[in-house]
This record gives C-alpha cells, sequence and structure tokens, in this order.
C-alpha cells in the first residue's frame, strides 16, 4: 500500500468515525437535551398562524370547587352545568375527569341523567397504576358515551416538557384513542382509519407513525394569541347566559383547582409555570382540528445529512485552499445549525445535535489532519533540501580525491624532468583517475535521467551469475578489511537482458550496504532461485538493521536511517534509490526484510530472458 493510500485510508476512517460519535452524541441524554432546547426554542420562533379556536374549556377551578361544596358536591355541579350549556348545542363534550367509581346514589343518578342527555360524549380512561389495563367510567356512564380516550400524556423524561401526546395508547389488550383526537371524531362523526404512516379521520390526516403509538407533537397556542375561552362551573351558575359561549364548540372539561394539581403539565411554552391536563387536550384537538402538525424528519435524512456533512468537511480541506477550505467550513457550520431553524418553520421537526455535531466533529478533525499533514510535508521537504546539501558536500568532496591527484601529477610531470618509468607511472594514475571523475559524473547524470525516465537502456545478455562474482571481487577488499566472509550461494544460470553496467551498480550497492552496515567477523550471503519466469537474487548481512518504518522509506532519495548515521559510515543515501530504480526499468522489484540488530535481507526480483538449463537452488 502507498503511504498516499494509506495517508488517506486513515483519514477517510477518522471522518467516519467522527461521524458515529456525532450520531451516538446524539442519542445520549445531553444530545437529547439539546434537542429539545432548540425544539422549544424554535417553538417560540415559529408560531402558528392565528387561528379561531374551535374548543373551549369548561373549568372546575377554586370557586367552582368551594361553591359546590368540595368533592361530594361536584359530580352533582357538573350535571347541573352539562344541563345548561346543552341548549347551546356543543358539537362534542369531552370530561377529562374518569367517573372510575360509584359515589353517592342521588349524585350519580344526577351525573348519569345529564350525561344520557348530552350528545357526542366523551368520557376518559385513564392507566391502572400497574400499566396493565385501563380504569373506565363505571358502566352507568360508560354506556352513555360516544367514546371512551385515553388522557395520558407523555412528558420526556429528562425534563418532563409535554411536547407529545401518544394518540394510540396500549394497556394489557386493550388499545384507546387519545381524549383529543376521540372529541375530534365524534365531533366530526367520522371513524378513524389508520395506516402505518398516519390516521385517517375524514379529511384530516394526521401524520404520525403506527410504531411508536402514533405520536403527535401538540402546537400549543402562543401567548400573542388569546387563550382558548375558559368558562368555570362557578361563571355558568353565576351566570347562565355564557352558555352560548358554548355553541357550536367542543367541550373539554376538567379540573384545574389546586386539588387536581397533579394533572397539570409543562409545555415548551410554560416558562416555569405549568399547564392543567384539560387544557393540554383541549390545544391537542386544536392541532388536529387546525391541521397544524409538526412531523419529524425521518431518522435516514438526518444520517446521510450528517455523512453529507463530514464528507464535505472532509474534502474541502483536502482539496481546497487554506482560505476556501475555511470558508466552506463555515458555510457548512451555518447550514447544519440553520437547517433546522428552516425546516422547521415549514413543519418538519430535524434533530439539531446531530448535524451541529457532525459538523463540528468533521471540521476539526479535518482541519486538524490538514495541520499535521503540512506540517509533515513541510519537515519531509526540508529534511530532503538539507540530505541534498549533504549529498552535494558528498559529491564534491569525492571528486575532489581524483581532481587532487590529477592536479598534481599533471604539474609534476609538467614542471619535473623524471625518467620515462616514473612517466608512464604518472600518466596513467590520470588516466585512470580522470576515468574514474568522468565514470562518477556520468553516474551522476544517469540517476537524473533515470529518474526523469529520459535515458534509454542498453540492451545485453548477461548472466546475473557472474556480474554477481565481479561485484563481490570488486567489494572484497572492503570486506576483508571488516573481517566479513562474503560468499554465493548456488545463483540460477539464467541470462538477463538489459544494461549490465547499471545492473552491476545496483549489486555492487547492495553489496558495498551489506558489508558497509554491519559489523566486523560477520557474513554476507548472496543467494539465487528461479520461481516461473523470474528469478530472486537476495543479499543477505548480519548488520544493524532497520525498523519497519525505516524499510518503507529506504529508497526515498537521500533517505538515511539513524542507526546508519551513527554507525559512522559516510553515505548518501542517494545509492538504493538508484538501485531501486535501475531494477523497475528492468520489469523488476526489490523489497527489504529486516529487523534491527539481526540484519537485511534485500531481494531483488528479475525476468530472465532466456529459459536454460536450470539448476535449482540448493538451500
Ligand atoms: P548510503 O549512501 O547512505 O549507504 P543508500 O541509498 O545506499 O545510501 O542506503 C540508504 C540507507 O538505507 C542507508 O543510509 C542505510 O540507512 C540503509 N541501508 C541500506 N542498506 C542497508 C543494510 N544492508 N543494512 C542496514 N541499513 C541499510
Amino acid at each position: 500500500m502507498t503511504g498516499r493510500l494509506r495517508q488517506n485510508l486513515i483519514y477517510g476512517g477518522a471522518l467516519t468515525l467522527g461521524f458515529m460519535v456525532s450520531i451516538a452524541a446524539s442519542w445520549t441524554s445531553l444530545g437529547v437535551k439539546l434537542d429539545n432546547a432548540a425544539y422549544d426554542w424554535m417553538f417560540v420562533l415559529h408560531p402558528p398562524k392565528p387561528w379561531q379556536p374551535q374548543s373551549i374549556l369548561l373549568v372546575i377551578d377554586e370557586q367552582s370547587f368551594s361553591a359546590s361544596g368540595g368533592v361530594p358536591g361536584l359530580r352533582k355541579a357538573l350535571a347541573e352545568t352539562l344541563d345548561r350549556i346543552r341548549p347551546a348545542s356543543p358539537r362534542a363534550v369531552a370530561i377529562d375527569v374518569t367517573l372510575a367509581d360509584e359515589t353517592d346514589p342521588a349524585s350519580d343518578l344526577r351525573l348519569e341523567a345529564a350525561l344520557r342527555a348530552t350528545p357526542n360524549l366523551v368520557l376518559a380512561c385513564d392507566l391502572l397504576p400497574n400499566g396493565k389495563g385501563w380504569e373506565d367510567p363505571v358502566p352507568r356512564f360508560k354506556r352513555w358515551a360516544a367514546a371512551i380516550g385515553h388522557v395520558h400524556a407523555d412528558p420526556d423524561r429528562l425534563d418532563a416538557i409535554t411536547r407529545a401526546i401518544p394518540l394510540e395508547k396500549v394497556a394489557g389488550h386493550d388499545r384507546r384513542w387519545a381524549l383529543a383526537l376521540e372529541a375530534f371524531r365524534v365531533s366530526r362523526k367520522e371513524f378513524i382509519v389508520e395506516s402505518p404512516k398516519d390516521l385517517q379521520v375524514g379529511n384530516v390526516s394526521i401524520p404520525s407513525p403506527q410504531r411508536d403509538g402514533h405520536p403527535m407533537r401538540i402546537r400549543y397556542r402562543p401567548p400573542e394569541l388569546e387563550p382558548i375561552p375558559r368558562v368555570s362551573l362557578k361563571q355558568i351558575r353565576d351566570e347562565p347566559a355564557l352558555a352560548s359561549q358554548f355553541s357550536g364548540k367542543v367541550v373539554f372539561a376538567g379540573i384545574t383547582a389546586q386539588m387536581g394539581n397533579q394533572d397539570k403539565l409543562m409545555t415548551p411554552l410554560s416558562d416555569g409555570l405549568n399547564m392543567p391536563g384539560v387544557e393540554i387536550h383541549a390545544n391537542a384537538f386544536e392541532t388536529i382540528a387546525q391541521q397544524m402538525f409538526l412531523t419529524t424528519a425521518p431518522a435516514w435524512t438526518v444520517i446521510s445529512f450528517c455523512a453529507a456533512l463530514a464528507a464535505a468537511a472532509g474534502l474541502a480541506f483536502a482539496l481546497l485552499a487554506g482560505w476556501q477550505a475555511n470558508a466552506l467550513a463555515v458555510l457548512l457550520l451555518l447550514t447544519a445549525h440553520a437547517l433546522p431553524f428552516l425546516l422547521f418553520g415549514k413543519g418538519t421537526v430535524f434533530p439539531t445535535a446531530a448535524p451541529v455535531s457532525a459538523a463540528w466533529i468533521s471540521i476539526v478533525i479535518a482541519a486538524a489532519w490538514r495541520q499535521f499533514v503540512v506540517r509533515r510535508r513541510l519537515a519531509t521537504s526540508e529534511n530532503q533540501r538539507v540530505r541534498y546539501q549533504e549529498a552535494m558536500h558528498f559529491v564534491t568532496h569525492e571528486m575532489r580525491t581524483p581532481l587532487t591527484a590529477i592536479q598534481g601529477s599533471s604539474e609534476l610531470m609538467s614542471r619535473y624532468a623524471m625518467p620515462e618509468e616514473k612517466r608512464k607511472q604518472i600518466a596513467e594514475l590520470i588516466n585512470s583517475e580522470s576515468k574514474r571523475l568522468g565514470r562518477m559524473i556520468e553516474m551522476f547524470l544517469n540517476v537524473e535521467r533515470l529518474s526523469a525516465g529520459q535515458m534509454e537502456l542498453k540492451q545485453e545478455d548477461f548472466s546475473p551469475r557472474e556480474l554477481i562474482s565481479i561485484c563481490m571481487e570488486r567489494a572484497r577488499p572492503l570486506a576483508d578489511r571488516k573481517q566479513i566472509r562474503m560468499f554465493m550461494e548456488a545463483t540460477p544460470e539464467d541470462t538477463i537482458r538489459g544494461d549490465r553496467e547499471l545492473m552491476e551498480y545496483a549489486f555492487y550497492n547492495l553489496l558495498t550496504n551489506a558489508i558497509k552496515y554491519s559489523p566486523p567477523q560477520t557474513e554476507v550471503r548472496v543467494f539465487g532461485m528461479r520461481s516461473g519466469e523470474r528469478v530472486r537474487i537476495a543479499v543477505k548481512d548480519q548488520g544493524i538493521g532497520m525498523d519497519q518504518k525505516e524499510v518503507r522509506q529506504v529508497f526515498q532519495k537521500f533517505y538515511r536511517t539513524r542507526r546508519a548515521e551513527q554507525s559512522g559510515e559516510v553515505g548518501t543515501g542517494i545509492g538504493l534509490s538508484i538501485v531501486e530504480q535501475i531494477v523497475t526499468q528492468h520489469g523488476g522489484a526489490i523489497s527489504v526484510e529486516s529487523r534491527p540488530g539481526i540484519g537485511s535481507c534485500f531481494t531483488v526480483d528479475l525476468p530472465v530472458r532466456v529459459t536454460q538449463a536450470f539448476a535449482p537452488a540448493r538451500f
């Protein structure tokens, strides 16, 4: 795997991880709290259009409570009020009081009579304390009801604010629709038709998925509008004309007095003040009647949006220039923050925590990554510059030796008369040193041309075995100096086609490196083997070795390992890059296996030219 590909994979992996963390974070209680806070804020900022309420509250407040003589007088007082408002023909009457037991027979009889006479009556049922069934009104009341609706609100577990109610609630084997929904259905004389995605009542379709118990977000009446009208039992008793207000309305009757304050809940608008349950039902009814539904964006759209944000941030910092990437990052952040707000205005609730955290996390990752990569590239190019300088020093130093020899010798010849024998000796020295100089210059030029792909390789047939023998003979004095045993094991008798001189340079370099980077009294082995149409030749030493990170960089121009530098051996770090060029230009490949302190093995893999009698390697 190339370094660049690996870097890209790590980058992609980090961004994916960031994306997953942001999705997971949005499910934590902190994420949910953030979503709730954003929801409540948008709820206030995006009020629905003003409308005329279709419902009215009939409340048992403190005054009505004491005027009717406390709890014992309530049923009678309610019965009388129902009788008083009946002439106004309300469209439906929903009573948010669980009439689950019988009390004083006279008042029960009175209430029963009033209920019997009330058209479109909806009575309430509540969950049994164990949650395994319903606490229904006693049969004598229940039989007069057109419907029984549940009064179970669903305050948020974290902050106890009632943002939605389940339109459907199952307990035991019985399911009930919400009181507000039943009141709406009964008032319209319709049926409820259920589908996986919504509930249909006449021509009103309530978008609400079946799987979560058909939840519905309540659009509470905003404080800037007149509240839903509210008349108390006592007010009607004192002023019977008020009954006309009930004409054509859906009535929600319930307790608001302190004795019933268990039935008061917080809403996104309540600002610390609780709202009586009966008013929450009326608000739910208004939401349905006005069709002011807030739907939840499907999970896949949220996940796709977050993934797109992460991808855009990743690409921005990978592909764009600094200021452009930063500008795009700001744009992404704005989009992540603004989209939930804009969609809320269109009636869609899009979570805030997931996209906001996805945008922030991926931008931080992408920016940090870029910083890291830029720093690294700077460091690498600085490193290369230093090495290049070192190499130039070395090259000029190397060239100076033959040049000095040539200059000195030619001066000697021109200044002094000398015997023919001596003159010949000096002329030969000048000749060999200038040739050495010429070779050095040619080699460096070749390297440049090789890497630029401008050099034509000579095409000669040669035996790698012979070539290696020659290289070993050339390197032997170096090995002897360090008492390093150097030998060749079985090598196939194949022929290779290519540039013999360059190939000799390559193997000589591998051998001298093996000697240079090995301690005295060790061994350097060369061995080869045939594998299909290729021949593999390895140079193995027992030297200082390299770790895996160094192995990956060893073919880079001017790269030297720290161990090599500490060994005191002079080098430029250019040899192996030339070797690699030469081998690849011949259609081959070079690889290294190495362990620090144990040794290295460089293997050259080359295509063979002619298949000849093959002597299998014996090792
Ligand atoms: P140099 O002139 O430094 O020897 P090379 O390009 O030939 O340059 O090698 C590059 C680097 O690779 C060396 O500096 C050394 O760190 C490492 N290296 C090469 N061969 C060996 C080896 N046989 N054992 C350990 N390290 C090696």
